[in-house]
């Protein structure tokens, strides 16, 4: 069976209230987003019900993390005149599209999620039955949309197949209802990951083998979106690395986790490659490399800050604009989730 080739382009992504953006959020996904803008429809999401899938989120925090979140998309130059952005828990289509997937997607294919792995860690059977279901309900959240580019870091790509694979077996085990209701060719795209750039996978500050994370313990581990500048210079001051001078070409950070961090976060915030941060920086000692990613990230983070916290100053308005967005994603997901219930065979009166 062909499937739907002809989808028109929309982008679709969302990040976590589990706590404060970080520089990986940044420069992974969100840099890609403001992109994409102007050259896709694109509908952005902050993640609630995902957020309350790993660990026990204090009500008002969560509320109040959604709007920080909020603040951070427009302070980083999501316009939500021209994109769709809302909070996720407000289009129920969400939810009801992610069961229908919880019957379509197969157990032998969420035990191989690598993220349930790590976040339940040893003590699995104390872990949510949503954090299993996780990858189901992301799924959902693209495909409610039919959504066909999701801008993500490299961390989502294994969630991604899953969501193809879950596209793929829908089309397939309703094929006739589908060419009865005029899919002859499927209903839902193959959603594509899109992840691009030198820092598709930003690594902790204290390990250079694990990814930097909201929801890791360690503050000094990332450096977040609201960090001030002393903060920041703190946080980078201290990152781990190793004795030697930086290399001056990208060969010599091979074995080099934490070396291959810091100049791939150099050449993200600089718009450049990691070769070419090397031709200026090769040799260079870290307390003087250090000195300059610095003064950079302060360059780029400061003003996204500042932004944040004046739109912090009227939470009302970012309730009114979640609202807003929440609507016009609805009259999107509505119908297409109305035509989900029929081809599956539920009745609507
Ligand atoms: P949590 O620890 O709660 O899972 P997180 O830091 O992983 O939080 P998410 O909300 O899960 O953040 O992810 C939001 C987006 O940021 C996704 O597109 C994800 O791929 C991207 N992302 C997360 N961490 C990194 C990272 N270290 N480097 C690059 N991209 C990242
Ligand atoms: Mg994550």
């Amino acid at each position: 069976m062909s499937l739907p080739a002809k989808a028109a382009p929309r982008v679709f992504s969302g990040m976590q209230p589990t706590g404060n953006l970080h520089l990986g959020n940044y420069l992974g996904a969100m840099v890609r987003w403001v992109e994409m803008q102007n050259s896709h429809d694109c509908i952005f999401c902050v993640v609630d019900m995902h957020a309350i899938t790993a660990a026990w989120q204090d009500p008002v925090d969560l509320k109040n993390q959604t709007r920080a979140v909020t603040a951070a998309y427009i302070a980083a130059g999501i316009d939500p005149k021209r994109s769709i952005l809302f909070n996720q828990s407000q289009v129920p289509e969400h939810a009801e599209l992610a069961w229908i997937f919880n019957c379509v997607a197969r157990l032998g294919w969420l035990n191989r999620m690598t993220q349930f792995k790590e976040k339940a860690g040893k003590d699995r059977e104390n872990a949510s039955v949503g954090l299993y279901a996780y990858p189901n309900l992301m799924a959902a959240d693209i495909l409610a949309y039919r959504a066909t580019h999701v801008p993500v870091g490299e961390d989502q790509k294994q969630h991604l197949e899953l969501a193809r694979d879950i596209a793929q077996k829908f089309n397939h085990d309703y094929a006739e209802s589908l060419a009865a209701a005029g899919f002859p060719d499927g209903f839902f795209p193959l959603p594509e990951p899109v992840i691009m750039g030198p820092a598709t996978r930003v690594m902790s500050l204290r390990d250079g083998t694990k990814k930097m994370s909201k929801s890791e313990p360690s503050d000094l581990s990332r450096i977040n979106m609201t960090d001030d500048a002393d903060t920041i210079a703190k946080k980078i001051q201290k990152a781990k690395t190793d004795p030697e001078p930086l290399p001056s070409e990208e060969a010599g950070l091979a074995s080099r986790p934490e070396a291959d961090n810091l100049v791939g976060i150099y050449a993200a915030l600089d718009g450049t490659t990691k070769a070419k941060v090397l031709q200026q920086h090769g040799g260079a000692q870290f307390s003087t490399f250090k000195k300059a990613l610095v003064e950079l990230a302060v360059s780029h983070i400061g003003p996204v800050n500042a932004e944040m916290s004046r739109l912090l100053g009227d939470p009302a308005e970012i309730d009114r604009i979640l609202g807003e967005g929440a609507r016009r994603a609805k009259a999107i997901a509505g119908p297409i989730v109305d035509q989900v219930k029929d081809i599956v065979g539920f009745l609507r009166s």
